[in-house]
């Protein structure tokens, strides 16, 4: 059986998710993470290429959604900024979570896809919800020593995903 812990995709950054990454996957929406994801942990500001690939997203009717585990103070003004819908303190890898941003997107599991940074919150939990899971690299290294204490533990299963690459 597939490892839950495997995603599907990693890419270096969320702004390179394109139709042809959609249409593989067969992905109709997505679920975003917010910290390292869109933007610099705990910064209120999006990185990067974050809101063209948003409006692009939008000119392609592919919609979005925030899912974070961080708290509504956090989450809050920062969807808000980007006109999104959001759920926060969703304690991903828990099921309970996805299951409401899916009700909210009004979508099965299978269409929708995951995206974050962490293999054990992101992906594991995207995975265990029946969605597809797209992994990107952290933005900037202004994480808790507890998330640099997990991306040690992580990089088995990033080999793990481009051993099967190699393997398929
Ligand atoms: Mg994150």
């Amino acid at each position: 059986m597939r490892n839950r812990k495997v995603p599907d995709l990693i890419l270096e950054r969320v702004w390179q998710i394109n139709e042809t990454v959609l249409s593989q996957l067969n992905i109709k929406a997505l679920i975003l993470d917010v910290d390292n994801t869109l933007s610099v942990h705990g910064a209120p500001i999006p990185a990067g290429e974050v809101v063209p690939w948003m409006q692009k997203m939008n000119e392609i009717k592919v919609p979005l959604i925030i899912l974070s585990n961080n708290t509504q103070k956090r989450v809050q003004p920062f969807a808000k900024r980007l006109n999104l819908e959001f759920v926060h303190f969703a304690i991903k890898p828990l099921p309970g979570g996805f299951k409401r941003a899916a009700r909210l997107l009004k979508l099965p599991p299978e269409q929708i896809g995951v995206v974050g940074d962490q293999i054990f919150t992101d992906i594991l939990g995207g995975n265990l919800a029946g969605m597809k899971t797209i992994l990107v690299m952290p933005l900037g290294e202004s994480g808790t020593r507890f998330i640099k204490f997990k991306r040690y533990f992580e990089k088995k299963y990033i080999n793990l995903y481009y051993k099967n690459k190699r393997d398929e």
